[in-house]
């Protein structure tokens, strides 16, 4: 990967994020708790339809110790609108296993994180970027559509596996800020970079993306109008 094309990729998003990065409850708290109720409500599930069931979830739960003790019926049925039935009885494991192993603290390290049920690479990392400030970015299905299209990355179909695709978000990821850095991904991927219909013609982007110089003429006249899906 070319080392000019990192540093104006990096330039161009950050300028994005500072004016664009969108308002989430779990994006207004440090609380290591917030964020990984957060995380876990948000797997596999769109922002929006989360925000309420996270408002109601940390009123009913509103610590380790109510989330370890609740009753699953209870807990499975505030989660229902958002599908994946496993979720409650994880979750409620995942704080049981923190108040016995780690006295209560959620564990600020990813390779601990990661022997929690129902975290991956991607929510361990998420976590240690978004409620402990370290430098570790995240690669979901919007940073890898972003990084495939933009550098002309052939990732493998299961992204979140893919070792080339990590190491890309790796590498362009700066140095300071990297919380706020996969946000932004994770935003841009969502809101220009989508997956139908990208927005090429409002992308901070476009001028060095490699998706818009492999587009036959006519359709990149199609892509600058938006008129792709
Ligand atoms: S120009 Fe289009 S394909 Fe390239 S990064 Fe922007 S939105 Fe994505």
């Amino acid at each position: 990967m070319d080392a000019a094309k990192i540093k104006w990729f990096r330039h161009q998003l950050s300028t994005w994020g500072t004016q664009n990065l969108r308002d989430f409850p779990w994006r207004q708290t440090c609380d290591s708790y917030a964020i990984i109720v957060a995380e876990y409500l948000l797997q596999k599930t769109d922002a929006a339809t989360v925000v309420p069931i996270y408002k109601a979830f940390l009123l009913r739960y509103s610590t380790l110790e109510n989330l370890a003790k609740a009753n699953i019926n209870e807990l499975s049925e505030l989660l229902v609108p958002l599908g994946l039935y496993f979720r409650a009885e994880r979750l409620q494991k995942c704080a049981r296993i923190i108040l016995e192993q780690y006295g209560g603290k959620i564990p600020d390290s990813e390779q601990q994180l990661l022997e929690l049920p129902g975290i991956g690479k991607y929510t361990a990392r998420a976590i240690c970027s978004q409620a402990f400030n370290q430098p570790l970015a995240v690669l979901d299905t919007n940073v890898a559509r972003i990084l495939e299209r933009f550098f002309g990355l052939q990732g493998e179909r299961v992204k979140s596996r893919c070792k080339i695709l990590w190491s890309a978000a790796e590498i362009i990821a700066p140095e300071k800020e990297v919380g706020k850095w996969n946000l932004t991904l994770l935003d841009f991927g969502a809101m220009v970079c989508r997956a139908k219909n990208p927005l090429c013609n409002d992308c901070p982007l476009s001028a060095k993306c490699d998706y818009m110089q492999t587009q036959p003429n006519d359709s990149k006249k199609i892509l600058l109008s938006g008129g792709l899906k």
